[in-house]
């Protein structure tokens, strides 16, 4: 373990990869670590009494200068979002992202920060090459002509657009990452802003407990992605951040599955096999996307190698935990106190 002496900002670290990124850099040895979310303290999945947590509004400027004071990096990774149901149904909140991430970047300037980690995802390709099942591989240019995910989509190719500017405007050294997918341990499993990974986990959980075996799937269930796990997603964190790749880079699994194959998986995990209802007037999303991983490759000799198989089943018994907390009438398990170890 190596000690890393200079303050680090994680935002959105009450959230699902904010917590588990400022878990990840206390195992580095990471001294001063300051983590902001706007959720009260006590609703965050993960919190470390040896991290300085702040709760405080990133929409708002003075908080931004506030998070930002002193940091010489930055992982901003704070955003109003969720699975395909919240972002269909919540374009004008998502798209509200844009203050977050100007202020940040406004911060960063004038805090003179290091480095600034941007987290976009794969919605900002066009829509138009996802139309297929066949889970056409995503390059990085295939951003352009722009045609992305409404509203949140959009909001995100404006921020990586402002990084790129602020880079070459301003000399602010900007990352700049489209996550495809991304699942694991502490993160949202219920609520309406879960992501698929963790909503087919807890449905199956649901019928195995209950006893009724049926289960229902958003769209036709042929829809393709790939999901990538969060010990990939931390490790790709680092390797960017610490690399000299100053455009936009995917950071997915290229492990394309059907919704049906990551339900089988979940169904397999369980011991069970469910009834399959099908709501094809539920939110879907594109009908086939996937990573294509040629650029991070070329330029980390690497890429998320997780199989679904062994990620599923480390989310899965995290949520089933949970679930039997929930039931006993806890809340929530909180992942809480110096003495844990990733
Ligand atoms: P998450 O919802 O679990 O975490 C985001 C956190 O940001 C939440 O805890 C939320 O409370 C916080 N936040 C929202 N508005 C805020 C504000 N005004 N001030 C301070 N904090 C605020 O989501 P996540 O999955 O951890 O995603 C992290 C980042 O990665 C987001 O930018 C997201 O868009 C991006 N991303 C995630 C995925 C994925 O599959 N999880 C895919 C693509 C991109």
């Amino acid at each position: 373990m190596s000690n890393h002496p200079n303050l680090v900002l994680v935002t959105g670290a009450g959230g699902f990869i904010g917590g588990n990124l400022a878990a990840e850099l206390r195992a580095q040895g990471y001294q001063r670590i300051r983590a902001v979310d706007i959720k009260p303290l006590e609703e965050w999945y993960q919190r470390f009494d040896d991290v300085e947590n702040l709760s405080l509004d990133l929409n708002l400027k003075e908080n931004c200068e506030k998070a930002a004071e002193g940091a010489s990096d930055i992982y901003n990774l704070a955003a109003n979002m969720g699975g395909m149901g919240f972002i269909e149904h919540n374009k004008a909140l998502c798209m509200l992202s844009v203050l977050i991430n100007t202020h940040m970047l406004q911060a960063a300037l004038k805090y003179k920060v290091g480095r600034f980690f941007y987290s976009s995802s794969a919605c900002v390709y066009n829509g138009d090459m996802q139309k297929t099942f066949e889970a056409p591989s995503l390059k990085e240019e295939d951003a352009y002509p722009a045609l992305a995910e409404d509203g949140y989509g959009w909001e995100k190719l404006f921020s990586e657009r402002m990084c790129r500017h602020f880079w070459e405007d301003f000399g602010l050294y900007t990352r700049v990452v489209r996550f495809h997918n991304v699942y694991g341990p502490w993160g949202t499993w219920y609520g309406g802003r879960e992501k698929a990974p963790a909503a087919i986990c807890r449905k199956v959980i649901e019928a195995k407990v209950s006893g009724k075996h049926e289960i229902d799937i958003w769209g036709p269930g042929n829809q393709t992605r790939s999901f990538m796990y969060i010990d990939d997603c931390l490790k790709g964190i680092d390797l960017i951040m610490n690399s000299e790749t100053l455009e936009p880079i995917n950071l997915g699994s290229s492990e394309a599955v059907t919704i049906n194959q990551l339900v089988d998986l979940a169904e397999e995990i369980a011991g069970i096999k469910l009834k399959r209802n099908y709501n094809l007037t539920a939110p879907k999303g594109v009908n086939g996307r996937n990573s294509d991983n040629t650029l991070i490759q070329k330029y980390l000799n690497w890429e998320p190698d997780t199989s679904l198989r062994t990620g599923l089943e480390k989310t899965y018994r995290w949520i089933y935990d949970q679930y039997l907390a929930r039931e006993r009438g806890q809340a929530g398990v909180v992942r809480e106190a110096a003495a844990v170890a990733r």
